[in-house]
């Protein structure tokens, strides 16, 4: 089962957040056919995401983190709410390259230099966006950037997938120990001794440990406060999927009807497909010429 939890070491001066995302990022190179060094990019990606959205306040709320680069991927794109579910996207999933030197997959530059988006949707307040260069396109850096700078929390982040023999995903996971207000100098040497003594979170994770018990390892007096259960999961359907195509000009709706006499929508979070035919192509079409006369009629 993958997992985020949330605790407080040092009286609450400390915040840990730890996520074991190992399935998640499975489900995910299999929806996406993601090729080795693609996987742990977008598998970064979507663990800091999953993070992200546990710290969202209310349920209907979602955040949206978007990197965009001059590497081969391109874009990537993962949405987290704050009840565990978490959906992305990349542009290009057949990137694979291993640094000459460290033997490991070169995730930056399969990124290549860049920016980091950050959108938090509030459903009723206006959205919140911000921007950040990105660091060294490892992701965990760049997160750790972001923290730090737009939202004026010192943070240490570790994000890594440990991808197997056979492409698939053994072990996937990230660390985010951030300082809160009243953190003491001491605190601050504590907790940079803990992060530079750290193994890779994916070693941690395949060794077996679960989400509480890293936590539980990395300061003395640890405190969970929260656990939120995670997986891959897309909250499209053939309704939602309709109202997008009706947002499609009406010339070209036009052209689908007559030259392919259907139209077909995938998913690009979940590639499910959506067929639309002859009879309901046709419907959408006369809904929209209805809806422009009675905009004409309003006026
Ligand atoms: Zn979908």
């Amino acid at each position: 089962m993958d997992q985020v939890i949330k605790a407080l070491a040092h009286e609450g001066r400390i915040r840990i957040i730890v996520a074991k995302t190992t399935n998640l990022v499975e489900k995910a190179r299999t929806i996406h056919d993601t090729e080795p060094t693609a996987s742990a990019a977008f598998g970064r990606l979507l663990s800091m995401s999953a993070i992200m959205g546990s710290m969202l306040k209310h349920p209907d709320e979602k955040i949206t983190c978007s990197v965009r680069g001059d590497g081969p991927i391109v874009k990537m794109t993962a949405v987290a709410n704050q009840t565990g579910q978490i959906k992305g996207f990349i542009g290009q999933p057949h990137v694979n390259f291993i640094n000459e030197t460290t033997k490991k997959l070169d995730v930056a530059r399969a990124i290549g230099s860049g920016t980091l988006e950050v959108v938090k949707d509030m459903r009723l307040k206006s959205n919140f966006t911000s921007t950040i260069h990105l660091v060294s396109s490892e992701i965990g850096e760049d997160f750790a950037q972001f923290f730090t700078v737009s939202e004026q929390t010192p943070s240490a982040v570790s994000v890594g997938v440990l991808v197997g023999e056979n492409k698939e995903v053994l072990a996937s996971g990230a660390i985010v120990i951030q300082m809160m207000p009243g953190a003491t100098e001491e605190d601050i040497i504590i907790a940079e001794h803990v992060v530079n003594h750290l193994k890779p979170v994916s070693t941690i994770i395949a060794e077996g440990q679960n989400p509480a018990e890293i936590a539980k390892a990395l300061f003395e007096d640890v405190e969970i406060l929260d656990d939120i259960d995670i997986q891959y999961a897309c909250d499209c359907s053939r309704h939602r999927t309709r109202s997008a195509l009706k947002l499609i000009d009406i010339l070209d709706l036009k052209d689908m009807l007559l030259e392919d006499e259907q139209a077909e929508i995938i998913c690009q979070f979940c590639k499910k497909q959506y067929l639309f035919n002859r009879d309901d192509l046709a419907e959408i079409i006369k809904e929209k010429i209805q809806f422009d006369e009675n905009k004409k009629h309003s006026h």
